[in-house]
C-alpha cells in the first residue's frame, strides 16, 4: 500500500527534488555553502507564511541571515533576539540590517484586539498595543482599518529598528564596522512588493517609543 501524502511527507518529497536540481544547477554554490556562510544582510521579519524573505527577494542560499517572529518584534529584554543580533553583527559582520513589517499582519491585528487570548501571546502583543496607544495621533488621518493596521505595521518596524539602534550590541558593532546601515521596509502582501520606509519621515521622527 502506498504511503499517504501528508503536508509533511510532501515537504520531504519536494526537498529531494529541489536538492537534486540545485546540486545539478549550482554545484559551486552548494560546495561553498557546505563550508561557510557570508550573508551581508540581516533580515528581521514576521513569521507569517506569506512573507518568506528568500522567496520574495529571489535570494540564493547564504545571502540573507534571517530572524523571524510574530510581527517582527525586537525586544531588548529577549535574550534570544539579542543573541541573534549579536551573532549577526559581531560574528557574521553583516553590513545591513533590515526590519520588514507587512500588511495583513495577524500579530499587528491581534495586538489591537483586547480579547486577544494566550498566556504568552497576550503580553507579547501588548508591546505593539502600547505602541499604538502612545501614538494614536499618527492614526487620526486614516479612515479605514486596513490603513490603520498598515501604519501600525510600519511604526512597529521602525520601533524595532530604533531598539536595535539603541542596543549595546549595535553600539559595539558600529565601532568595529562603521558602515552598518539600518533599514525599515513594509511588504505589501497583495502586490508582493517591498517598499523602504523613509526613517526621516516626520511620522517616524515623532514616534513615541514605549
Ligand atoms: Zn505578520
Amino acid at each position: 500500500m502506498e504511503t499517504p501524502v501528508t503536508p509533511v511527507t510532501s515537504l520531504l518529497e519536494r526537498n529531494k527534488v529541489w536538492a537534486k536540481t540545485l546540486l545539478a544547477k549550482e554545484p559551486a554554490l552548494v560546495q561553498e555553502l557546505a563550508v561557510t556562510q557570508k550573508p551581508k544582510v540581516l533580515w528581521i521579519g514576521c513569521s507569517d507564511s506569506r512573507v518568506c524573505p528568500e522567496l520574495l527577494t529571489n535570494s540564493h542560499l547564504g545571502e540573507v541571515f534571517v530572524y523571524r517572529n510574530i510581527a517582527n518584534v525586537v525586544n531588548s529584554q529577549d535574550i534570544g533576539t539579542m543573541a541573534y543580533l549579536e551573532y549577526a553583527l559581531m560574528n557574521l559582520k553583516v553590513d545591513h540590517v533590515v526590519v520588514v513589517g507587512h500588511t495583513g499582519c495577524g500579530g499587528i491585528k491581534g495586538s489591537l484586539n483586547v480579547e486577544s487570548p494566550g498566556e504568552y501571546l497576550k503580553p507579547y502583543l501588548e508591546t505593539i498595543a502600547n505602541l499604538y496607544a502612545h501614538n494614536e495621533s499618527h492614526f487620526a488621518d486614516l479612515d479605514s482599518e486596513e490603513a490603520r493596521l498598515r501604519r501600525l505595521a510600519e511604526l512597529n518596524a521602525v520601533r524595532s529598528l530604533r531598539t536595535i539602534q539603541e542596543s549595546s550590541v549595535y553600539q559595539r558593532a558600529i565601532k568595529v564596522n562603521p558602515g552598518i546601515q539600518l533599514h525599515a521596509w513594509i511588504y505589501d502582501v497583495p502586490s508582493l512588493t517591498l517598499t523602504p520606509l523613509d526613517a526621516k519621515d516626520e511620522i517616524y521622527q515623532a514616534l513615541n517609543i514605549v
